[in-house]
């Protein structure tokens, strides 16, 4: 589905300003101001992505365009000038996504994160966790209703399975009152591999044990909700819950994640978790661009970047299963697991490419040689150990003239 949606309202400041909004987002707006133009419109077109609907219009006062598009089986965000809460029932429960009262800016500035919220939620994967059908299909189904791709389990321990089987799983509602295991004991499983950040837990209960809350949190729960819960106090639960862990997502590349070439930096490379059982595998290159300051002093500061960004492709190219980082200026690091004389000869066929490639810089065309360090992987020696190791052959293939790869 591609990502149009339809706006209904009759004021053309509002309506303006919301088609600019959206269109930032990245949606494709179509705008109507009436009712029949929205007729005229539904007739040809029926895949929104979502629609936003003014409660009031000049040719129908009374919401009639809202079961309009409902009846077309669209999404719906209803827009209303005045707050009425028998109103806000029904349409709640026909099934609108939200109602938002469009009283003061403020109203605008929770639409539009709500709209982008929209979008990033089809990246999103939820495990709806509860030993009731009823609820499990219930809770799922306001999470597809919000583009939210969504496993069921039926307690704690088909939870665990269903989150080793789909590792792309971001999010979990889970109950506690479960047979096998409970929610809270789940989480507890949950958290001895996975923190907060990388994975969010909203817990939903309704027990009447007061400590409930506090004893889901203390557990590693992220939030709580008491059942039966409102329809959009849970919607922005969850809206909250995925912000921040979208967040934090940003946050972890931009700690870890070189900017010029999106490699991974030096900060990434030492905070892997070294305790698996097969580190002693871990080969490590080290590698230079040889006279590189030459490149900055005749192309300039932008021809050496573009050589090193020229460079990062082709590191990412030969090495896509192995971790790639810059470790500083024109010194690149590369951890690779696997069989070390299939490394060795990867390496000297990138060596190869590199030295054959022309990377064009506005009219002219930039060519640069590489040296290489490579020392295979053994038990107990540290990564710092196999680096320096690499990085003595390094400067041996420096010193014998460059453009070569030492290993042993
Ligand atoms: P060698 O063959 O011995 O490696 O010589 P070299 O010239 O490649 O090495 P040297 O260490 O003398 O110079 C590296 C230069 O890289 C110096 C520095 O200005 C430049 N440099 C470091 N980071 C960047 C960067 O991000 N962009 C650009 N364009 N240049 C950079
Ligand atoms: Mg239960
Ligand atoms: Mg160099």
């Amino acid at each position: 589905m591609d990502n149009k949606v339809l706006v209904v309202e009759d004021s053309r400041a509002f309506r303006n300003y919301l088609q600019n909004q959206l269109t930032n987002l990245g949606y494709e707006v179509i705008c109507s101001e009436s009712l029949a133009e929205t007729k005229t419109i539904l007739a040809q077109e029926r895949d929104f992505f979502c629609t936003i609907l003014d409660y009031c219009l000049p040719d129908a006062q009374d919401g009639e365009a809202i079961d309009l598009v409902l009846d077309a089986k669209q999404k719906v965000v209803v827009l209303t000038a005045t707050f009425n809460d028998v109103i806000r029932e029904r349409f709640i429960a026909k099934g609108v996504l939200d109602y938002i009262l469009k009283d003061s800016m403020s109203s605008v500035s929770y639409l539009i994160p709500m709209m982008k919220r929209l979008l990033n939620n089809k990246q999103h994967h939820a495990l709806v966790v509860d030993d009731s059908k009823t609820v499990r299909r219930h809770v799922s189904q306001l999470l597809e209703h919000q583009y939210l791709h969504t496993t069921l389990a039926i307690d704690g321990k088909d939870a665990l399975q269903k989150i080793q089987d789909n590792p792309d799983i971001s999010i979990i509602i889970t109950d506690h009152d479960m047979p096998n295991m409970d929610g809270i004991e789940m989480i507890r499983e949950i958290r001895m591999k996975y923190s907060k950040n990388e994975l969010a837990i909203l817990g939903v209960s309704s027990s009447d044990d007061k400590t409930m809350t506090a004893r889901f949190l203390k557990a590693g729960a992220n939030d709580f909700l008491v059942k039966p819960f409102n329809q959009e106090e849970f919607y922005c639960r969850v809206h909250q819950l995925l912000d921040m862990k979208e967040a934090t997502s940003e946050l972890y590349r931009l700690a870890n994640e070189d900017a010029l070439t999106g490699l991974w930096n030096r900060r990434y490379f030492f905070s892997q978790d070294e305790n698996t059982s097969d580190s002693y595998q871990r080969h490590i290159a080290m590698m230079d661009i040889d006279y590189f300051k030459k490149v900055n002093d005749t192309y300039g500061h932008d021809g050496g970047d573009k050589v090193l960004t020229s460079i990062a492709h082709i590191l990412r190219l030969y090495f896509a299963d192995a971790v790639v980082a810059r470790f500083g200026g024109e010194e690149f690091c590369i951890q690779f697991c696997g069989e070390y004389q299939s490394f060795i000869n990867r390496l000297e066929n990138m060596r190869h490419r590199v030295e054959n490639t022309s990377i064009p810089f506005n009219e002219d065309s930039i060519r640069i040689t590489m040296s290489i360090g490579a020392v295979k992987g053994e038990k107990k020696r540290m990564v710092e150990q196999l680096i320096n190791i690499a990085d003595d052959r390094l400067y041996q293939a420096k010193n014998s003239g460059r453009n070569q790869l030492i290993y042993q």
